[in-house]
């Protein structure tokens, strides 16, 4: 029997005039350097073909981009969300959603993956961190290249992270400018910034589903943290 790679779907970012998707090319190349084989699922709205080729997959990642509609979780939007993409919002959230049910297909969020899925489930976001949390004082959107550390987190002992990990602290990068805001009720908090930020959640049932905050995609090749949690992932999808 051929002995094939576990094989990862990636979903993809849309441009603003939605005519042409992209995707970091570090999410592929930490992918494939814990063993997995990374592909790019379809940006398209016939959820049979996206099941389908999610079917095919031994995993999926959520991965980072833009902000998150807020009528997705509830709001109405106000100016200081940033932009939003409708289609993709409408590719991910119930794929995230069903993927979360059947419990088969390990699941990593980054960034605004691990948005997506606390949106999913019913959780929701911060339009704009300074406007909708006050106290919320570091700086998330970091003002140097993705490769540097910008905060700490402090990862929860009782959590699968923790067991990936292996760490109660982590220097991470931060890029963002939503986060999350109400805990989705199947989720549970996995890491926090210093300033209360939620910087990782993961599912209280399902056996892999993981988001986090920031970007381990891009320091993968060089911390062997960030590594770490695409080898669990990469692992998990293995069904070893
Ligand atoms: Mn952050």
């Amino acid at each position: 029997m051929t002995d094939y790679r576990p094989l990862i779907g990636l979903t993809p970012s849309l441009n603003d005039d939605e005519s042409r998707i992209s995707l970091s090319r570090c999410f592929i190349d930490a992918i494939v350097a814990v063993g997995g084989m990374p592909v790019i699922l379809p940006m398209t709205g016939d959820a049979a073909l996206l099941m389908e080729t999610v079917e095919r997959c031994d995993g999926v990642l959520f991965t980072g981009g833009g902000d998150i509609d807020p009528r997705a979780f509830g709001q109405d939007t106000r100016p200081c969300c940033g932009g939003i993409s409708v289609e993709r919002d409408a590719m991910e959230i119930p794929l995230a959603k069903l993927l979360h049910a059947r419990h088969d297909k390990p699941v990593l969020g980054v960034c605004r993956g691990e948005q997506i899925i606390n949106v999913a489930l019913g959780g929701t976001v911060y339009q704009d961190i300074p406007t909708d949390c006050p106290t919320a004082r570091l700086a998330h959107r970091q003002k140097m290249p993705a490769r540097y550390g910008a905060h700490s987190v402090t990862i929860r002992r009782d959590t699968k992270l923790y067991s990936i990990l292996g760490t109660e602290s982590a220097d991470v990068n931060s890029l963002h400018h939503q986060a999350v805001d109400q805990v989705a009720p199947e989720l549970a908090v996995a890491a926090l910034a210093p300033d209360g930020i939620i910087e990782a959640v993961e599912s209280k049932t399902h056996p892999f589903y993981i988001g986090v905050q920031w970007h381990p995609e891009v320091l993968a090749a060089t911390d062997a943290a960030s590594q770490a949690i695409f080898r669990g992932f990469v692992q998990a999808c293995t069904g070893n």
